[in-house]
């Protein structure tokens, strides 16, 4: 990156706010898989504006910009692999408003999971997504990804809880959206279920027992299957190796929802 263009960048954040030194670029330069690459530049925003300008500028300069919140996620995302800059926005960590009355929280994108979940449960309140990672990922990073954890069969999961986005965008400038996500079952694959075995509205899918028997073998592909039905009729269907492989990076299954009853593995 031209030293100019980064001056430029640390005026708009303050230089402080701006890592350029090889050795402290690279800390920015994985997240949680194996993948690295090195960013020209680490930024600090401070605000939507900041973000909005750096974009102004990414979008004039044609450079990269990567957006992040911990790194945490498992696929790559904030992994700089073209270079650029890499967007940390951990300072933009504000809980703005928590208004109980109508149950809505305002954030900044950098707010940690966890800081939320303990925010509202001081307000009374409770924030159900809890990815294994609530300790230290960020709400944008769960946006972004569409977080869920172990309560997500039945309650959902992040995007299930978003209202409304303040988004920067290619177009440049902060625009505000009232973008309502509404849950839906998921998968083709269980939808067809619904539409076999089930009956009732898209969230709850109900299963009627007699109706036709439920041959647990006609849901089974080439390997064993955990399959778990909640109480409210929502269907889980996962290998048992994905199932394995999601037990939180081998710390342990972070809490289980689903009742004796409800759960078969086979
Ligand atoms: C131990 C462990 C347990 C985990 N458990 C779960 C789990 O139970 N459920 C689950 O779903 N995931 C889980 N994850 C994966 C990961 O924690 C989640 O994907 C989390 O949502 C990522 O948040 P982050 O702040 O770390 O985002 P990052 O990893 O920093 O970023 C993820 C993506 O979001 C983008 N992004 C980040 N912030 C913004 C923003 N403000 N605006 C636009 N884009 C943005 C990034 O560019 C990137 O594409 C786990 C990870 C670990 C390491």
């Amino acid at each position: 990156m031209q030293p100019g263009l980064i001056q430029e960048i640390a005026a708009l954040v303050g230089p402080e706010h701006v890592l350029r030194e090889e050795e402290a670029r690279w800390t920015y330069a994985y997240d949680a898989t194996d993948l690295t690459a090195l960013p020209d530049l680490v930024v600090f925003p401070g605000s939507a504006a900041e973000v909005a300008a750096i974009v102004r500028l990414a979008n004039r300069y044609r450079f990269p910009v990567i957006p992040r919140g911990a790194g945490t996620n498992q696929v790559g995302a904030a992994v700089p692999l073209q270079g650029g800059v890499v967007l940390a926005l951990t300072r933009m960590n504000r809980i703005l408003e928590i208004n109980p009355e109508d149950l809505v929280a305002v954030v900044e994108p950098g707010v940690i999971t966890g800081h939320l979940k303990q925010a509202a449960a001081e307000k009374g309140l409770y924030y159900p997504p809890d990815p294994g990672s609530q300790d230290y990922c960020t709400i944008g990073g769960n946006v972004a990804t569409g977080a869920g954890g172990a309560v997500a069969v039945q309650y959902g999961v992040t995007r299930d809880y978003v209202l409304g986005l303040e988004v920067v965008d290619r177009k440049e400038s902060p625009r505000g959206s009232k973008l309502v996500f509404l849950r839906t079952p998921g998968s083709e694959e269980l939808l067809e279920i619904k539409e076999i075995y089930g009956k009732g509205d898209e969230r709850r899918t109900e299963i009627v027992a007699g109706e036709t028997d439920l041959e647990l073998e006609d849901m089974i592909a080439e390997e064993d299957m955990v399959i778990a039905i909640t109480k409210s009729g929502y269907i889980k269907r996962l290998p048992v190796t994905a199932y394995r492989e999601q037990r939180r990076g081998g710390i342990g299954v972070m809490g289980m929802e689903l009742k004796e009853d409800d759960y078969i593995e086979h």
